[in-house]
């Protein structure tokens, strides 16, 4: 007989690896997945909020609980172990104040055992120069910064971050009290989208003569406690300042590719040594790996070249670690590391690794490239395991129930005639 005679294998134990945090989701947008594909006029990101706009106004404390616990289900199984949630959608269904909405997303992440950083957003205006719309007006505005942070400590107990939606939905004024929140109630982590679409920064640079990095500087705001989201159209001296400042870069490039945001170029950011960690943001997926293979993919094909931002050690090792490290920052806990100190989320491939037949020196290479959920054996937090067998888990009932909601949700989107 010849040819495939495999010895003793190569392989002993489990590879393991810290978990990655994701650093920024929305997760009651698990629900748009598919929707908004087919021909319009102008399939661009403002359609696309049209459309997001028309869910949110919809969804109240028992939907909101039941979506993100399906998104982070699915993000635990694939490899995040603590998320960032950047949470805007504050008000109840009937406009009605009050912390329901925030509370459903704390019960969903302790349901699955996830590590939530709720992240609340102020948000005050329409745009720079427009005025609020019917859903903005209901769902997300708080009257002001004092009734927000009123808003921050009625949550007590809760691990929070705070966030500016971004600088076309709140002023300069309220930006600077809001960094000052974040240092007194949360954690000093200061989240905000920043760029991400062109027609905001051309707008900042009309109305403040700076783009948004460069605005939130002249406001002392580019600081080690910034974690700004996206970054995508940050012009070269934007991009340098974050570097200089200390501060963390959000990447979603999921997200970006489908909302047709534009790729950073990272290996210029990454090569400055910028602090980086990504997120699953719009949460059309919810897959650690497929969030840097995309990143690495998205400078390739401007490139032309391959392994643009591998190190020494290759291509997986480099990025997920750089991840977890900028991840860690944007979650604001210990994790993202295997050392002593830091809580024990961890995420175990399987063994041997299929992609590589069981090659320790190439299975994060190869996970990186060709892997997937499947790829994963089992995901702990803390120490706990959360996914992978072994666990008895309520997955069948829950994807179901949440099968069936989604599909409600996407009949009432269009039954509001006053909807956007
Ligand atoms: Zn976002």
């Amino acid at each position: 007989m010849t040819g495939f005679a495999p010895a003793q294998p190569p392989w002993d134990g489990f590879v393991v690896i810290p978990g990655m945090p994701n650093g920024h989701s929305h997760a009651f947008q698990r629900a748009l997945v598919g929707m908004g594909e087919r021909v319009e006029e102008t399939p661009n990101f403002w359609s696309w909020r049209a459309l997001m706009y028309r869910l949110a106004a919809v969804i109240g404390p028992d939907e909101m609980e039941l979506l993100a616990t399906l998104a982070y289900l699915e993000m635990l199984q694939a490899g995040f172990t603590s998320v960032a949630e950047f949470l805007y959608l504050h008000h109840g269904p009937d406009g009605r104040p009050g912390v329901a909405m925030a509370e459903a997303v704390v019960r969903a992440a302790r349901r699955v055992g996830i590590r939530l950083r709720l992240v609340p957003a102020y948000y005050e205006r329409g745009g720079f120069e427009a005025a609020l719309d019917p859903v903005q007006k209901m769902r997300f505005v708080h009257h002001s910064i004092d009734a927000f942070e009123d808003y921050l400590r009625a949550l007590g107990g809760v691990p929070l971050g705070v966030a500016a939606h971004s600088i076309r939905a709140v002023c300069p004024a309220s930006l600077e009290r809001l960094g000052e929140l974040a240092v007194r109630l949360g954690d000093g982590l200061f989240h905000i989208h920043v760029a991400e679409q062109r027609l905001e920064v051309e707008e900042s640079r009309r109305f403040y003569g700076a783009g948004p990095i460069a605005m939130l500087d002249q406001l002392g705001l580019v600081t080690p406690h910034l974690q700004a989201v996206h970054g995508t159209h940050a012009d070269r001296a934007e991009r340098r300042l974050l570097v200089e400042r200390g501060a963390n870069l959000v990447l979603c490039p999921t997200t970006e590719a489908y909302l047709a945001d534009g790729i950073f170029p990272a290996v210029e950011y990454l090569d400055r040594g910028g602090s980086w960690a990504v997120g699953t943001d719009a949460n059309v997926a919810r897959d650690a790996v497929s969030e840097l293979r995309l990143l690495e993919y998205g400078q390739r094909l401007c490139s032309g070249q391959r392994s643009n931002l591998a190190g020494r050690s290759g291509i997986g090792t480099r990025l997920w670690q750089d991840a977890a490290r900028g991840g860690a920052r944007a979650v604001g806990f210990p994790v993202g590391v295997l050392e002593p100190g830091a809580f024990a989320d961890l995420v175990m491939l399987e063994d041997p690794c299929l992609l590589t037949g069981g090659d320790p020196d190439l299975d994060l290479d190869a996970f990186l490239i060709g892997g997937s959920r499947e790829t994963i054996a089992r995901v702990y937090v803390g120490g706990r395991l959360r996914s992978g067998s072994g666990i008895p888990n309520e997955q069948v009932s829950l994807r179901a129930d949440a099968g069936r909601l989604i599909g409600w949700l996407r009949e009432r989107m269009f039954e509001r005639p006053g909807s956007p």
